[in-house]
């Protein structure tokens, strides 16, 4: 574990995800070992640490059954909605990135990419992860 890599928090290499990460994007880390972690520092306490994962040999959960899907749904369905944008994302949002994950552009960047329809922010069905299946909010 010494010779782990170590980040500062945010700042991890693209390709490695946390295990919640790798959960909202429909995958999990399959047994693979940890490829990297992240601190964040706090006042007074130990930092925070997480453990990442590389996505490229992360594998897809296992199935689930519908009543399963439904229920893990509704239970995440508030953590869906976008800070930013307001929108569902189709997948739980990454506490990490706080955001959808085009969100993470910079404004400027993001709204020259895609002037229309706000800062350019993935569509629900654009991303579509197992947790967009079910459970979609409806107004
Ligand atoms: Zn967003």
């Amino acid at each position: 574990m010494g010779a782990l890599p170590v980040y500062r928090w945010r700042l991890a290499s693209d390709g490695l995800a946390t295990r919640r990460q790798l959960r909202a994007l429909g995958l999990r880390p399959g047994g693979q070992d940890v490829a990297a972690q992240v601190e964040r520092p706090r006042r007074r306490r130990d930092p925070l640490v997480a453990y990442l994962y590389r996505i490229d040999t992360a594998k897809p959960v296992r199935p689930m059954t519908p009543a399963k899907w439904a229920a893990l749904a509704k239970a995440n369905a508030a953590r869906r909605i976008c800070p930013e944008c307001r929108r569902d994302a189709g997948y739980v949002i990454p506490p990490a990135l706080g955001m959808c994950t085009p969100g993470r552009l910079s404004r400027r960047t993001a709204r020259r990419i895609s002037p229309v329809g706000g800062p350019g922010h993935t569509p629900p069905t654009a991303l579509a992860g197992p947790y967009s299946r079910e459970g979609v909010l409806t107004a």
